[in-house]
C-alpha cells in the first residue's frame, strides 16, 4: 500500500468506521468537518484527483456511494465537492467527494 493516507483509510489500515463500502469506494466520516454531517467518499484504488480519473465505472461507483450513504443517514438536502488541484483547495490528493449537510448551505458558496 502506498503512503497515501486515504489509501490506508478506504483499506481498513486504521478499522475506520465506515458509513457504506463496497469493493471499490469506502465512505468515511471528515476528521474536521465543516458542517453536522461531512463525509468523504473515495475510491479504495489511489486516483490522485478527477483529473486522472477516466473510468466511467469507478465514476459511477462515487456517485452511487454517495447516494446510498445519504439514504442510510436519511439526509434529503445536501452538498458535494470536489476540489482539483491546488488552486482548487485540494489538499489531499486521493480522489475525494465531499458530502456536507445538517446546517444552511448558501449558494452561490463564499
Ligand atoms: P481537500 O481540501 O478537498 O483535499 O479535503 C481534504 C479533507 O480531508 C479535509 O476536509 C480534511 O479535514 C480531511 N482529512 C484529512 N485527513 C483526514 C483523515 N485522516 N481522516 C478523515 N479526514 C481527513
Ligand atoms: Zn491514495
Amino acid at each position: 500500500m502506498s503512503d497515501c493516507i486515504f489509501c490506508k483509510i478506504a483499506n481498513g489500515a486504521f478499522n475506520t468506521e465506515f458509513v457504506y463500502e463496497n469493493d471499490k469506494v469506502a465512505v468515511f466520516k471528515d476528521i474536521n468537518p465543516v458542517a453536522p454531517v461531512h463525509l468523504l467518499v473515495v475510491p479504495k484504488i489511489h486516483v490522485e484527483s478527477l483529473r486522472e480519473l477516466d473510468d466511467k465505472e469507478l465514476m459511477g461507483e462515487l456517485l452511487s456511494a454517495v447516494n446510498i450513504s445519504c439514504k442510510k443517514l436519511n439526509i434529503t438536502d445536501y452538498r458535494t465537492v470536489i476540489n482539483t488541484g491546488k488552486g482548487a483547495g485540494q489538499e489531499v490528493f486521493h480522489l475525494h467527494i465531499h458530502v456536507i449537510s445538517g446546517r444552511p448551505l448558501n449558494w452561490p458558496p463564499g
